[in-house]
């Protein structure tokens, strides 16, 4: 029975294995710090959000219900800078690099959370929360109408992160550092609102202290306040905003709560190329559309990302999409041959709330996600549990309830790591044909291409993606074909 057992997870804050539950019995609140909306999500920043997708799934397959909130940054000193060169308002840049977050995350099945709130809506509750801390001597305005955190007012500050308290103390006052983002050597007390300057254009607001604008840091605790309380279940992130990102949503909340922030922290592990952390800033980035490009499936991108184990470093490359899509075609020939159709994510979750879900055959693959997300003991658990499977289903051994208990408990598998399981073949191997809409989608997306109109072919090919579709640039033209997902 899946019910039994629970998801214990490694918390960067105790540094030890817990198991996550909800504080109320009822509900599993969580919040991920969510896309930074200048440009594309790169595959790194989606390894990060698959991976959460991938702990909700298992917390509902537990038959746990979730909260889950996961935010848009749409005002910061990158998507200001980005909109001022694209020569469009902050609001029109970021909502369009929204658009595209939201469509590859839906091509690449992303549970879509349960309230994804923008920083710029919510410019009252940070106002809110520095009248909160400045009230109790957690901060101070500096002479030019800036707000800085106090970080000596917090005893605990660098529970998180243990780092030396000589670098996380240094600097107060006049040297306070104003930078969205800086490094732990030049670490001091953090600003909570940023003054105007002339830089940020039209892009400030009206607060108690003049004209500006929140820091980046204090988004993710009113906003997490806001719809998950003041004190929640689970805070995730990539390793880099351990530090000094998480440090700081601890320290401007508790400070201002006196209560604990969030109960349990987990950050995965990047993903990384030749070595290097993925990210924009050394632009050795990959997007899914670039995967699309090289003849590859937002399907097969899922299943290499969630391969790698959460805890260490996965070096991306071509090879890896290789061999998820030789996985994902053993599992979907399996699927076709069990015949039926396996249970979909909802009556999943209904049957694990109401304690009748069994896995049967495949518990031990389960049971590997459920200790710490373990997806590589799960991956060889799976294949060592399908092949006997395989051989029987072929040799017509497998009896009616046999082949029952194998569909639910695949099916559980499956939806926890939220594979997209393609289409096999006929019999002569026959792709499919081309739906008349989307040859004539494909028409427009050549003709966008032809007229140098890239925002609308990418536009279009990213909306045959989500439809299933590949397009590829051949030496006369273009072929589309279903993505081998
Ligand atoms: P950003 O859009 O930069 O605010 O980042 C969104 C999320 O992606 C954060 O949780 C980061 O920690 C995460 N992230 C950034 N780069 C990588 C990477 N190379 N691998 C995994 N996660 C990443
Ligand atoms: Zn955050």
């Amino acid at each position: 029975m899946v019910a039994m057992k629970l998801l214990s997870l490694h918390d960067t804050l105790s540094r030890k294995r817990q198991e996550v539950l909800p504080s109320d019995g009822k509900v599993f609140r969580f919040y991920c710090c969510g896309p930074t909306v200048y440009g594309p999500a790169h595959i790194g920043n989606f390894r990060t959000f698959l991976v959460q997708d991938l702990l909700r799934r298992v917390v509902e397959l537990s038959g746990i219900e979730t909260c889950h909130v996961r935010n848009i940054t749409d005002v910061d000193d990158k998507t200001i800078r980005e909109s001022q060169s694209a020569g469009i308002s902050l609001a029109d840049f970021t909502a369009g690099w929204t658009a595209r977050f939201h469509d590859d995350a839906r091509a690449l099945n992303i549970l879509k959370p349960h309230v994804e709130p923008g920083a710029v809506q919510h410019i009252p509750e940070q106002i809110t929360l520095i009248e909160t801390l400045l009230a109790s001597g957690h901060a101070y305005c500096s002479g030019d109408g800036s707000v800085y955190f106090k970080v000596s007012s917090y005893a605990p500050y660098g529970r998180l992160s243990r780092l030396d308290t000589r670098e996380l103390r240094a600097g107060a006052g006049e040297s306070a550092n104003d930078a969205d983002e800086y490094d732990k050597d030049n670490v001091s007390d953090f600003v909570l609102w940023k003054t105007r300057k002339p830089v940020d254009g039209e892009n400030y607001w009206e607060s108690p202290w003049g004209e500006g604008r929140p820091g980046w840091h204090l988004e993710c605790s009113a906003m997490g306040m806001k719809y998950l309380g003041e004190s929640f279940d689970l805070h995730a992130g990539g390793v880099d905003l351990c530090f000094p990102h998480h440090e700081n949503e601890i320290a401007q909340s508790e400070a201002a709560t006196g209560k604990t922030f969030a109960r349990h922290w987990f950050h995965n592990e990047h993903l990384m190329v030749d070595g290097s952390k993925m990210s924009k800033s050394l632009g050795n980035l990959y997007t899914l559309a670039d995967i699309m490009e090289r003849g590859f499936g937002p399907g097969e991108l899922r299943y290499a990302l969630l391969a790698g184990s959460c805890r260490t470093k996965i070096n991306f490359s071509m090879e890896r999409l290789q061999e998820a899509q030789g996985n994902l075609q053993r599992l979907a020939a399996f699927i076709a041959k069990l015949g039926g159709s396996l249970p979909a994510y909802d009556e999943l979750c209904r049957l694990a709330a109401a304690g009748s879900l069994d896995t049967g055959p495949f518990l031990p693959v389960w049971e590997a996600l459920l200790e710490d997300l373990n997806t590589p003991a799960a991956l060889g658990q799976l294949f060592t549990v399908l092949k006997p499977l395989e051989k029987a289903l072929a040799a017509g051994s497998l009896k009616e309830e046999e082949m029952d208990a194998a569909r639910t408990g695949l099916a559980v598998i499956v939806q926890a790591f939220g594979w997209i399981i393609p289409e096999v073949a006929d019999e002569a191997g026959n792709a499919a044909d081309v739906p008349v809409e989307i040859a004539q989608m494909a028409e427009q997306r050549w003709a966008a291409k032809q007229e140098k109109n890239w925002q609308e072919s990418d536009r279009l090919r990213d909306e045959l993606a989500v439809a299933g579709w590949t397009i590829k640039d051949t030496a006369d033209g273009y072929e589309v074909e279903p993505s081998r997902q």
